[in-house]
């Protein structure tokens, strides 16, 4: 490709490598014809000092910064609203397809544009951060993947939970939570993940919560397993919520833990309670959301609904 040199250069823009070497192909074609880089950005989870330098150079720099609700509202608000595009839920509840964003991507960076596709976490951690490069690609559209700290291990991360632990998992495994876990060709094969042994983090996993700790129970997965919700992590609002495989969908339900949220299986997630009282920052002793009959955990009071992709 004739973008070669450009993806590290703050001043890069496709006009940049219309010298470049003039292969005939359409795609090359398209490129030096004054098409845009689009870069594929991972937010991080939402703490803005959790961006990575270069996410913050892009955003600073980009023309037009297309992004969902994820990323949060502490980083979303130091992108001027005159270059942001929101393709995540609309006013109305419905949701911008998928098939409308890849286009948009393609127009913009047709246009010229230099363009921010920014994403909760890291891009391609159910992000569809995959689907958006083959689409790219396949119009011959240049772009950049910057990765991002993902959610799956940085919410329980600032929570005092590691997502591994000498004792206690040598492995992790990420799971989607969105699809429906007893239906016969459930794309996550739950009983296997009860058998690893090791830590189980659930992503877009709070509306089936019930529906997946009973397939790992009947899988055998001892009822006692310590299981955590993390939901908004490292955002000012963070709550984390503990239980059991047993007890975790009325503690969920007890102290109104809603998207986004993580969910950690595991013994891991048992460890936040014995460094809590240490624990500093975002995830400190007050974003605990207790769930207990007396003290119900939503004494927050009404927070607006944020974007999530459940
Ligand atoms: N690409 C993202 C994940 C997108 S899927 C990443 O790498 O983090 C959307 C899911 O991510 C949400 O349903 C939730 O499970 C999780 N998520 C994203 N941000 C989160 C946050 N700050 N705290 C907890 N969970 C989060």
């Amino acid at each position: 490709m004739s973008d070669g040199g450009v993806s590290d250069d703050a001043d890069a823009d496709a006009s940049a490598d219309a010298d470049a070497d003039a292969e005939s192909d359409e795609k090359t074609e398209a490129t030096n014809d004054g098409v845009g880089t689009v870069y594929l950005v991972g937010s991080g989870p939402g703490d803005p000092e959790l961006l990575t330098v270069k996410a913050r150079r892009l955003l600073d720099e980009a023309d037009v910064v297309l992004h969902d609700k994820l990323p949060g509202p502490e980083i979303l608000s130091t992108v001027p609203a005159e270059r942001r595009e929101d393709v995540g839920k609309r006013a109305g509840g419905d949701r911008t397809s998928q098939e409308y964003t890849n286009d948009r991507l393609v127009e913009l960076a047709r246009d010229g544009e230099t363009v921010v596709r920014l994403k909760g976490g890291d891009p391609f951690v159910f992000g569809r951060g995959g689907e958006e490069a083959e689409h790219l690609a396949d119009h011959g559209v240049p772009f950049e993947v910057v990765p991002g700290v993902t959610s799956a291990v940085a919410a329980p991360g600032v929570a005092g939970i590691p997502v591994t632990h000498r004792e206690h998992a040598s492995s992790v495994s990420f799971v989607t939570g969105h699809e429906d876990p007893t239906k016969d060709e459930s794309a996550v094969d739950w009983p296997a993940l009860a058998d690893t042994g090791g830590t189980i983090v659930v992503l877009m996993g709070v509306g089936r919560l019930p529906d997946y700790t009973a397939v790992l129970r009947d899988a055998g997965m001892p009822p006692e397993t310590p299981v955590a919700l993390v939901e908004r992590g490292t955002w000012p609002d963070m709550r984390v919520a503990i239980g059991t495989l047993d007890s975790i969908v009325s503690v969920r339900d007890e102290t109104g833990i809603e998207p986004p949220a993580v969910t950690v299986i595991g013994d891991v997630a048992a460890t936040r309670e014995r460094v809590v009282e240490f624990l500093r920052g975002r995830g400190d002793a007050a974003a605990t959301a207790v769930a207990t009959p007396d003290a119900p955990g939503d004494a927050d009071g009404e927070r607006d609904s944020a974007g999530d992709a459940e």
